[in-house]
């Protein structure tokens, strides 16, 4: 830290590769992927300690995926249950949409996992430190200021420091975002809820096993199963509701008679959340990105808003990396807005689509939704296994048809990522292809290459994607998938330069 800068900083080196505003989920995931890739991380939070509450309740095999990275699956095993799946109820309980949790994920991790947050951010935290990132707590970031070749970073106690790169990961209502004054485009839905969590005082109460999203106009609702002793219900607001008072001891009571005895758990916490789907017009300005809640918020009828800004991190970590080990261009962080905002954008408008279901308060217009999801479900429908979350779009990094996670073999009794670590990996169907002239690009690249003439199981990623050849990226996107590796194009081999 230094609290009194040169004037002219230009050509002295930054005093960190990156400095990350915010040690949520999201800061604290991006802090530990980058400095387990040797950078050299400053991560910074307003506040001293973790907020105490849980706001996100569930997350996917995707995050599973990153915590694979970061060794921490087994830390964060006890704060999570898997989930069954979540199904759309009517006011009367007749099921109108089941979408249950398969058990294969192209990961090789479970679907769909409910977790307790503060304690996967303690792990998180606890990551980030022994990956050697540097924590300064309970002082904000004031202002971050781009000189062009660093970014000067001023603190409300007045110090500053510097870095190469700054990663706005400070939430919501992100100070970054404001300062740059970069704007937040409305995707068009805005529904106050009541979020109220339970503490069971025993178990074997607990009111469903399924996550619960009952379409009951006269009071949407949802019952969220956190790991025990934790319960949540969420209520929508009606437009007679006082938004001060519905929080009060006997309402919330009185919310929860229709559903279990309110004597039986003790309210952890009852707090009015604006539900709503906003995306960044920006997500880079210069040295500076954006990531989390500070560049995207999802209704959370997904449970998406926290995986996607760990996907922010998954996508921006290896990019960072390249660049400041001089591998890659900066150009190469312009794919990522270009990659994650369409991503992003898909699942917040699923979010939003079901929150219109869930949340139809018109009499007929629920009795008519009810009316035709039930005959879908009688014709046989309505029921689907865990939704895949949308591929990454073409790009300079996605050929067409590629994009989706690739699925994980494991090896001889190791999981392919962990084989991997932060390389490129090359799938081929026969030894025979390795002396292909598209390979020779990804072996001077350090990726690993595997064949399933030597390597069995890598038959089992490439069956996946109906390819005889794949290259798999860092962040387990497939970059692309054919019958051969082609020859890279100018712009892969611009991006990618060794
Ligand atoms: C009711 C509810 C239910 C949800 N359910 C789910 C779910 O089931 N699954 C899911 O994936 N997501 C869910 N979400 C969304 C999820 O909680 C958020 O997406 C996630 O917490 C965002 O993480 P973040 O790290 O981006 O931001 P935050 O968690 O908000 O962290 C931001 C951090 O930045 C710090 N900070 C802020 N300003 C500054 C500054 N100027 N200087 C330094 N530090 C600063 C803050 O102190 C904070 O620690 C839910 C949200 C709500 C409200």
């Amino acid at each position: 830290m230094t609290p009194h800068p040169p004037p002219h900083i230009a050509n002295v080196a930054p005093d960190h590769d990156i400095v990350v505003v915010g040690f949520g989920p999201v800061g604290s995931t991006l802090a530990a992927l980058l400095a387990r890739r040797g950078l050299r991380v400053l991560v910074v939070d307003r506040e001293t300690e973790i907020f105490p509450l849980p706001r996100a309740a569930h997350f996917d095999h995707e995050v599973m995926r990153v915590l694979q990275e970061l060794g921490c699956v087994d830390e964060v095993g006890p704060a999570t249950i898997l989930n069954p799946g979540m199904e759309f109820v009517t006011a009367a309980g007749e099921v109108l949409l089941a979408v249950h949790s398969g058990d294969r994920t192209p990961s090789g991790w479970p679907a769909s996992i409910l977790f307790h947050q503060p304690d996967l951010e303690l792990v998180l935290r606890d990551v980030a430190e022994r990956s050697g990132a540097e924590i300064r707590l309970g002082v904000g970031v004031s202002n971050v200021t781009d000189r062009g070749d660093h970014v000067l970073i001023s603190f409300a106690d007045a110090t500053e420091t510097t870095a190469s790169y700054v990663v706005a990961c400070d939430g919501a209502r992100s100070t970054v975002r404001k300062q740059l004054d970069i704007s937040m485009l409305d995707l068009g839905f805005e529904e106050p809820w009541l979020v109220t969590d339970l503490v069971l005082a025993d178990d074997a109460d607990r009111p469903s096993a399924f996550t619960l999203q009952v379409c009951d106009p006269l009071r949407p609702t949802t019952l969220v199963p956190m790991p025990p002793p934790r319960f949540r219900f969420e209520f929508m607001l009606l437009p007679a509701d006082d938004p001060a008072s519905i929080s009060s001891p006997e309402s919330v009571a009185s919310l929860l008679t229709p559903w279990m005895n309110a004597g039986a758990a003790t309210v952890e916490r009852a707090a009015v959340y604006s539900f709503h789907g906003l995306i960044a017009t920006e997500w880079r300005r210069g040295r500076v990105l954006l990531a989390g809640d500070a560049a995207h918020q999802t209704p959370p009828f997904l449970g998406q808003g926290m995986c996607s800004g760990i996907r922010d991190a998954q996508n921006l970590a290896w990019k960072l990396a390249r660049v400041l080990h001089g591998t890659s261009p900066d150009a190469l962080l312009d794919t990522y807005q270009l990659e994650r905002e369409p991503q992003v954008r898909n699942i917040i408008q699923l979010a939003v689509d079901l929150g219109r279901v869930i949340c139809t308060t018109d009499p007929e217009a629920a009795a008519q939704r009810d009316a035709g999801m039930l005959a879908a479900r009688a014709a046989g429908g309505g029921t689907m296994g865990q939704a895949l979350m949308p591929s990454l779009p073409e790009g300079p990094l996605v050929t067409l048809g590629a994009g989706g996670q690739a699925h994980q073999p494991v090896i001889d009794g190791v999981r392919l990522d962990d084989l991997a670590g932060d390389r490129f990996v090359v799938a081929l169907r026969s030894a025979a292809q390795r002396s292909n002239p598209g390979v020779a690009f990804w072996s001077a690249r350090d990726a690993l290459i595997l064949d399933a003439d030597t390597t069995p199981e890598v038959a089992k990623l490439l069956d996946a994607l109906a390819a005889d050849a794949v290259v798999v990226r860092p962040d387990r996107y497939v970059l692309c998938a054919g019958a051969e590796i082609g020859e890279p194009d100018a712009t892969l081999r611009s991006m990618l330069t060794c």
